[in-house]
C-alpha cells in the first residue's frame, strides 16, 4: 500500500496548467463541455511536472505552500501535484487535499463573459466550463474516493463564494472552504486538520500582516510576483478589497527572491509583477508614491536584465485614475516595462459609464476626481496607456445592483468615445462578491433577452474581437511551443473572424429596429416591450 505525503495541495487542472505559458489564452478554460473534449483539454492544460510534482504552481497555491513550510510542516510532508497525477501522491498517510479554485461551479466573469460570446454568435453552448469540469475531476478521483475516510478536503482561493453561497460545499462533500488570506489563519487550520481536531466548515481568514506573508518555494504560473496586497478604493462589489487598504511587499528579501526563484528553478522569462494597481506600489492610502514605483520598476528591470537581455517584466492591473493623475510616472514605468517597442497588456476596471453608479458603488474607483469626471478619466486614462504601449483590457459590469437603463445608455456613450482606442472591452455579468455578496446573482439569458443590455453586450463584444484579433500575436507571445503557438494562432483567426462577422450582422439588426422604434417614436426599450 502507498504511503503518500501527508498534504496533497493541487489546483483544477486548467489553473494549475500555466495555459502553455500564456495566461492571457487561459480564457479558453471557460470553454464548455462540446468544445472541450478531454483530448483537447488534456494536450492543451497540461501541467509541467516531473513524477507528478507540479514545476510551476498557481501563484496562490505556492503562497499557500510557502506558508506552511515556514509554520514548520517539513517540506518533504507537502507536495504540490499535477491535478492529472494526484493518484501518485495519494496514499494511507495522507491526510489533507488542498484544492486551489479560481472557478470552482462555472459562475465567475470568464464564465459569464463565454456563455455572451458564443450565444451571441449563435454558437452551441452546452454542458459544463472545463475549469469547473476540472474541479469535479480532483473530487471523482480514484485515489481521493478510495482514501476518503482519512482525508480533509480544504478548498481555497478566489472563488471560493460560488461553493459556500450555493451550499454545494456541502453537497459535494468538502470539509473545509477557507476564505480570505492563508497566512493569517491557515496553518493552524492546516495543523487542526492534521491533529484531528474539528474545524467550522467555512474558516474566514482575516487580511496577514506583511511580516506573515512568505516568499514562494515553488515557482508560480506566469512567472507571478506579488508586490501589492489590497487596495483600499472599497468598489463594493470586489474581493481585493476585502484585504483593507493597499499593503506593498519589500524589494529586498521579498520580491527579489520571488524574482530569482521564477527565473532561475521555473525557467520563466517574463516576469509578471502582480498588483491591483502597480502605479499605487508603496502608497500609503490612496495617494500614490510616484518615486517608490519607479524604484521598485528600476530594481525589478536590472534584476531581470542580470540573465539577459530577453528577459522582462510587466505589470497587470491599474485604475484609469492614478494614470490619468501620474502621466510622467506613467511615461518612465513604460521606458521599463514597454522597453523598445515593446507593447504588453494591462487591466483597466472601466466597470461602468455611469456617474451615478460610480457614485453608488465605486466612489473610490474614481480619486482623486469625483464620479462626474469618470468617462473622462477613463477615456484619458486609456489614451495615456495606448501612448505608452499597453494594450488596455477594459471589463464593464452589467446588471450591478441598482442599474437603470439610463446607466447602460451612459456605459453605450462612453463605449463610443472609447472605440478609436486600442481597448478591449469585455462585458461581465455582475457577481455578487465582495460587501455585494448573496445578491443580485445575473442571469445570463436575461441580459441577451434584454434589447438595451444586448446593445450593449454586443457593441462591447465587437470591439473585445476586433481589438484582440489585431493584438492575438501578443497574446500568444509567451508561448513556449512554437507548434502549439502556430496552431492557437490560426485557429484563433479563424474563430475571431466568424465571430466578429456574426457580430457585425447582430449589429445591424440592431440599429435597424432602433431606425424603426425611432420610425414610430417608440423612444424607450422598456415602453416598446
Ligand atoms: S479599484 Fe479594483 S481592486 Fe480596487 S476596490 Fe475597486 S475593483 Fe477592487
Amino acid at each position: 500500500m502507498k504511503a503518500g505525503y501527508r498534504i496533497v495541495l493541487t489546483a483544477e487542472g486548467a489553473t494549475a496548467s500555466g495555459s502553455q505559458g500564456s495566461t492571457v489564452a487561459g480564457f479558453i478554460s471557460a470553454l464548455p463541455d462540446n468544445y472541450m473534449r478531454p483530448s483537447i483539454s488534456r494536450f492543451y492544460f497540461n501541467v509541467r511536472n516531473k513524477d507528478g510534482v507540479a514545476l510551476r504552481a498557481p501563484y496562490g497555491l505556492s503562497k499557500v505552500e510557502a506558508s506552511l513550510v515556514a509554520n514548520g510542516i517539513p517540506r518533504d510532508e507537502i507536495v504540490i501535484a499535477d491535478p492529472n497525477h494526484i493518484d501518485r501522491f495519494i496514499g494511507n498517510r495522507t491526510k489533507i487535499l488542498g484544492i486551489y479554485v479560481m472557478d470552482p461551479l462555472g459562475l465567475s466573469y470568464g464564465s459569464g463573459i463565454t456563455y455572451w460570446i458564443l450565444k451571441l454568435a449563435g454558437l452551441s453552448y452546452r454542458g459544463l466550463p472545463f475549469i469547473a469540469r476540472s474541479f469535479l475531476n480532483i473530487l471523482m478521483n480514484d485515489s481521493v474516493r478510495r482514501h476518503r475516510s482519512h482525508i480533509k478536503i480544504v478548498v481555497g482561493g478566489a472563488a471560493t463564494w460560488q461553493l459556500v453561497d450555493t451550499g454545494y460545499n456541502r453537497k459535494l462533500g468538502i470539509d473545509v472552504v477557507y476564505e480570505g488570506e492563508f497566512e493569517s489563519l491557515g496553518p493552524k487550520l492546516f495543523y487542526d486538520l492534521l491533529s484531528g481536531k474539528s474545524v467550522p466548515r467555512v474558516v474566514s481568514g482575516r487580511p496577514a500582516k506583511i511580516e506573515e506573508v512568505k516568499t514562494i518555494l515553488t515557482p508560480s504560473n506566469g512567472g507571478l510576483v506579488e508586490v501589492t496586497r489590497g487596495c483600499g478604493r472599497g468598489c463594493a462589489f470586489c474581493t481585493p478589497t476585502l484585504s483593507g487598504m493597499i499593503r506593498s511587499l519589500p524589494f529586498e528579501g521579498h520580491i527579489e527572491k520571488e524574482i530569482k526563484v521564477n527565473i532561475e528553478k521555473g525557467g520563466v522569462k517574463d516576469i509578471g509583477l502582480h498588483s491591483e494597481e502597480y502605479f499605487r506600489y508603496g502608497a500609503n492610502g490612496i495617494e500614490p508614491n510616484p518615486e517608490k514605483v519607479l524604484n521598485l520598476t528600476k530594481k525589478a528591470y536590472k534584476l531581470v536584465k542580470s540573465y539577459g537581455d530577453d528577459y522582462h517584466i510587466s505589470t497587470d492591473f491599474t485604475t484609469a485614475a492614478v494614470v490619468v493623475q501620474n502621466p510622467k510616472l506613467v511615461e518612465k514605468v513604460a521606458e521599463y516595462i514597454n522597453e523598445g517597442s515593446r507593447w504588453t497588456f494591462i487591466e483597466v476596471g472601466i466597470e461602468s459609464g455611469s456617474p451615478s453608479i460610480i457614485g453608488k458603488l465605486m466612489r473610490g474607483k474614481a480619486l482623486p476626481f469625483t464620479p462626474e469626471q469618470y468617462p473622462d478619466v477613463v477615456e484619458e486614462g486609456i489614451g495615456i496607456l495606448n501612448d505608452n504601449r499597453w494594450v488596455v483590457v477594459g471589463t464593464i459590469i452589467l446588471n450591478l445592483p441598482g442599474e437603470t437603463e439610463e446607466d447602460v445608455m451612459k456605459t453605450l456613450e462612453l463605449l463610443d468615445r472609447i472605440k478609436r482606442l486600442k481597448v478591449i472591452t469585455f462585458p461581465l455579468p455582475f457577481i455578487p462578491m465582495g460587501a455585494l455578496r448573496h445578491r443580485d446573482f445575473t442571469i445570463l439569458d436575461k441580459m441577451l433577452n434584454d434589447p438595451l443590455r444586448r446593445e450593449l453586450i454586443a457593441k462591447a463584444l465587437y470591439k473585445a474581437m476586433v481589438e484582440s484579433k489585431s493584438s492575438l500575436n501578443l497574446a500568444v507571445e509567451k508561448m513556449e511551443n512554437p507548434l502549439v503557438k502556430g496552431a492557437i494562432l490560426k485557429i484563433g483567426y479563424r474563430v475571431m473572424d466568424l465571430v466578429i462577422n456574426r457580430y457585425k450582422r447582430e449589429l445591424e439588426r440592431i440599429e435597424a429596429r432602433k431606425a424603426v422604434m425611432e420610425k414610430h417614436k417608440i423612444y424607450s426599450y422598456s415602453r416598446q416591450r
